[in-house]
This record gives C-alpha cells, sequence and structure tokens, in this order.
C-alpha cells in the first residue's frame, strides 16, 4: 500500500509529547488559527528541522522558529 500523507484535522499532542513550552504551544494555535488549512498538514516530522519545513515563510511558523531558536525550553 502507498503511504501518503495522512489527512488529519491536525496534530493532536499527546500532554507528554508536546513540541515547545506553553509560549510555543501558543504560537502554534497561533498557525492554527491563521491557516488552519495548512496546520492540518503539520507533522512531527516539521519539529525535527523547522528551518527547512515547507510552513518556512509562513509568518506564524517564522515566530514559532523564531521562538525555539531563543527558548532554552523548545531548544534540543
Ligand atoms: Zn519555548
Amino acid at each position: 500500500m502507498a503511504k501518503g500523507p495522512q489527512i488529519s484535522t491536525g496534530p493532536e499532542w499527546a500532554d507528554d509529547a508536546l513540541p515547545a513550552c506553553a509560549v510555543g504551544m501558543d504560537l502554534l494555535r497561533r498557525l492554527e488559527k491563521a491557516r488552519p488549512n495548512d496546520y492540518a498538514f503539520l507533522q512531527a516530522k516539521d519539529f525535527v528541522d523547522l528551518g527547512t519545513s515547507a510552513f518556512v515563510g509562513i509568518p506564524e511558523w517564522d515566530a514559532f522558529i523564531e521562538h525555539c531558536e531563543t527558548c532554552e525550553d523548545c531548544k534540543k
């Protein structure tokens, strides 16, 4: 079977697997509000290499990256 992208209503994070701190998650929720269609395609791998994600260029995502680069909690 072909492995296509999974269509979903967006990532749902388990409480113990959040990709960012509370501030970062707030930025992600802004992305969700501003671009619900794009947000629906956000996947865990987008958080592995933030700067090469297809979301680069979206202001809300860029704000999230900027936060992650300066936030001790989000840096890993
Ligand atoms: Zn953070």
